[in-house]
């Protein structure tokens, strides 16, 4: 059983460590599945580890509208990165907030696809690619608050 971390809990700006490879087929293959099933309940587009109280490097995005197209991600490193959007984003930690907060556009990320426990190269854009630089700030406890005022 999951429960959500939200301001003021200080664990929001805690940096988390690595998803130890080793543990993924005992451990973490079952916990991105709850996570998911977490995020779906509280009508999310992504949860990290460290908003359930699981400081490791790991996420979960899911921005389709059917909720059918879910991307594990562990061990995320961006390789290259262009473009430029500013959305206001919200965030399952930060009840009834919205901060403007400017992002890559396009990312490759290098990172352990959590539905196999493999890793390789993937590319992402529009609001997929937004969802994983706010849960990737998530990972290095930083806050959409973080940005207000910049
Ligand atoms: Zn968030």
């Amino acid at each position: 059983m999951l429960n959500l971390v939200k301001v003021p809990d200080k664990r929001l700006h805690m940096v988390s460590t690595p998803m130890e490879e080793n543990l993924y087929e005992t451990v973490y293959k079952n916990l991105f599945l709850e996570m998911l099933d977490f995020m779906y309940e509280n009508n999310g587009v992504g949860l990290a580890g460290v908003q359930v109280g699981i400081l490791k490097n790991i996420l979960v995005v899911d921005v389709s509208k059917k909720r059918n197209r879910p991307r594990f991600i562990a061990n995320p490193k961006i390789i290259t990165a262009k473009g430029e959007v500013v959305i206001e984003e919200g965030c399952l930690s930060i009840p009834d907030k919205q901060v403007k907060v400017k992002r890559f556009s396009d990312i490759l990320l290098e990172c352990i696809d959590g539905k196999i426990g493999k890793s390789g190269k993937f590319l992402f854009s529009g609001f997929e690619a937004i969802a994983i630089q706010h849960e990737m700030d998530h990972l290095v406890g930083k806050i959409i608050t973080d940005y207000e005022g910049k």
